[in-house]
């Protein structure tokens, strides 16, 4: 944790969840929602985003998108605008996740474009970086990430609220973490580049049972939560782990 910072923990449910669950789930989230230091996020798939911002109208649970478009409108088939998000009540964004990086070539400059398109609108966009297992392995995990945050965050990131997510790719839904001292080097060295404010969220195979240790380390102030956002027992415990 940071001194001063408020912890979030954030849920990308992916593409997942029918219609159903994804209410179920939503409701399940805020009934469980109550009394909590940390704040919570949810970021269902874009069919879904209107339905659980209503569900968590007033209950304080937070709502998000996966990814937005650069531009404000216009004609670009099967993309959404920030602005979009913004006027179903959504508050934040998820951009540059590994998983779009490789499934859609997202570079450093396109993340960057969004995170502005993002702050335009008046969204909180969260930045993912991370460095590959050849990279980690190669000793070159920190100047990954360092040439990723220079070249993904645009100006005002930091005034806009902006929050980054390290999210070592190799980790990413493989049940694998790094060593607490690994995450700790690496969100010392993001605290150095970035300054006191930004909130410097953690991710990767984080479940109810790492939570606590991971969210208890120095400059770790929350977590990107994708497989047990799923469950919202396990979300919550997550949740709770975070104070
Ligand atoms: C993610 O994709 O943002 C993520 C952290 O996934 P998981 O928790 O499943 O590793």
């Amino acid at each position: 944790m940071t001194p001063g910072i408020r912890p979030l923990i954030a849920g990308n449910w992916k593409m997942n969840a029918s219609a159903r669950e994804a209410v179920d789930l939503a409701q399940a989230v805020r009934a469980g929602a109550t009394g909590l230091a940390a704040e919570l996020l949810v970021c269902p798939p874009f069919p879904y985003v209107a339905g659980v911002c209503g569900l968590m109208a007033g209950s304080g649970v937070a709502v998000g998108g996966q990814d937005c478009h650069t531009a404000v409108k216009g004609a670009h088939t099967g993309d959404v605008a920030a602005a979009m998000l913004k006027d179903l009540g959504a508050a934040y964004v998820i951009l540059g996740h590994s998983e779009r990086r490789a499934d859609h070539g997202e570079t450093d400059a396109l993340v960057r474009a969004k995170a502005a398109a993002a702050i335009a609108a008046g969204l909180v966009p969260i930045v993912c970086v991370g460095e590959t297992l050849a990279q980690r392995e190669a000793g070159q995990a920190e100047a990954v990430v360092a040439a990723q945050l220079s070249g993904s965050l645009p100006e005002g990131f930091e005034a806009a609220g902006g929050v980054v997510a390290y999210e070592p790719v190799w980790a990413i839904g493989t049940g694998k973490v790094p060593t607490e001292a690994d995450i700790a080097a690496l969100h010392a060295a993001m605290r150095a580049q970035l300054g006191a404010k930004t909130r410097l969220l953690y991710g990767g195979s984080m479940k109810p049972s790492n939570a606590q240790a991971i969210l208890a380390l120095a400059n770790v102030d929350g977590g990107l939560i994708g497989g047990a956002a799923l469950v919202a027992a396990d979300f919550l415990a997550i949740a709770k782990a975070a104070g």
